[in-house]
């Protein structure tokens, strides 16, 4: 394909408005950004300390495979370091698995709506995109069953689903697993862990022992609170990591990200306490729902999408104008709803006085 010609259609990315640009336009001083699911309360205090004091020599390139952040994630997880591939954020695991697998002439199948990166990349390398609509708002597992056959290369399953924050719990995804060819790569797409409390979706890393086909996906963008960092990592069998290994740039997790990962880890007490107050969070918003009889979907994560009864890019930009960038749910296949990431107490109290003048 000649370089005029835009990469299979797609268009450049259109990133939401940043902070500046929304005062800006807005004669506004503060912004409250609850529109990417980042941790509102940002990381680990020992992460900022560390940084502080953090000295590097930025002339060398960083260590490519990610040693000392590898045995510390291998260590918290109980893995060992060969079962671990780190990417520049998953998104650039998304883009790994992509490139090593998909190709014209073959597919891959995803509920709809979900993460749209799975798409883009398949898109970008010219598979067949097969679209399974959710079911009871969950993973239509069956359906994605059906849809594979023997031109199938991967099937990407989120959990906690984006945009929805619905879990797919362990008995289905068990069954599901079991049913699925053994040449078909699943991909478990798991960056908002830290953030579920359902009892009915626990621990999914010992399905890695009884499937080689699977591969889980987490991140340090989320709950870590360190989506500046871009650090995710993927978790399979040592097989299926060295051969997606070769598809990684070769550094491309930088020295800092590389050496915070560790501390970060390390403190899983700062983990839990987030988890704490985004259930707290998660509460407020679910109180306004049920005072105005706005369904909501029941959320694992740490944003929230519910209906507005209206337009949701009017709400958007009602709520833009106030102050509050959240997400409208029309670009994400779910009109008259809007996706919200629980913020702090305040922000959460804010962005509701607001939306209550809105609705
Ligand atoms: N997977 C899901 C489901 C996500 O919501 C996101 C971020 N929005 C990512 C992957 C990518 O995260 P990152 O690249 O920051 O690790």
């Amino acid at each position: 394909m000649k370089w005029k010609e835009s990469v299979k259609g797609l268009k450049a990315y259109q990133p939401g408005k940043s902070i500046e640009a929304v005062k800006k336009e807005f004669g506004l001083s503060e912004i409250v950004k609850l529109a990417s699911n980042e941790n509102p309360l940002g990381c680990s205090p020992k992460v900022t300390a560390y940084l502080e004091n953090a000295v590097h020599n930025f002339a060398l390139y960083p260590d490519g495979y990610g040693t000392a952040m590898r045995e510390a994630v291998a260590k918290h997880l109980g893995v060992n370091g060969d079962e671990l591939i780190f990417g520049n954020g998953s998104d650039e695991l998304i883009s790994i698995v992509t490139r090593a697998l998909l190709q014209p002439g073959v597919n891959t199948v995803m509920a709809t709506p979900t993460f749209s990166q799975y798409k883009l990349n398949a898109l970008i390398e010219g598979a067949e995109i097969r679209e399974i609509p959710l079911k009871n708002r969950t993973h239509d597992l069956d359906a994605m069953l059906d849809a594979i056959d023997e031109n199938t290369a991967v099937v990407w399953v989120c959990s906690p689903n984006n945009p929805t924050g619905v879990v797919i719990e362990d008995a289905p995804l068990q069954a599901f697993l079991k049913k699925v060819p053994k040449d078909v790569l699943v991909v478990l797409d798991e960056a908002y862990f830290e953030y579920v409390t359902n009892p009915n979706c626990t621990d999914s890393l010992p399905l890695l022992k009884q499937y080689d086909n699977l591969i889980i996906m987490r991140t340090f963008s989320k709950a870590y609170g360190l989506a500046a960092f871009r650090v995710g990592y993927g978790i399979a069998n040592k097989e299926l990591i060295a051969r997606l290994d070769p598809v990684r740039g070769p550094f491309n997790n930088t020295v800092l990200s590389q050496a915070i990962v560790p501390v970060a880890i390390a403190d899983q007490a700062y983990i839990e306490s987030c988890r704490e107050i985004n259930e707290a969070g998660k509460k407020q918003y679910i109180a306004f729902c049920e005072k105005h009889q706005l369904d909501y979907y029941p959320t694992d994560t740490n944003f929230i999408l519910f209906e507005v009864k209206m337009d949701s890019d009017v709400v958007f930009q009602e709520l833009m104008s106030r102050g509050y960038i959240i997400r409208s749910g029309n670009p994400l296949g779910v009109p008259n709803y809007i996706r919200v990431t629980i913020g702090t107490k305040e922000q959460n109290e804010g962005l509701l006085a607001q939306l209550e003048e809105v609705l």
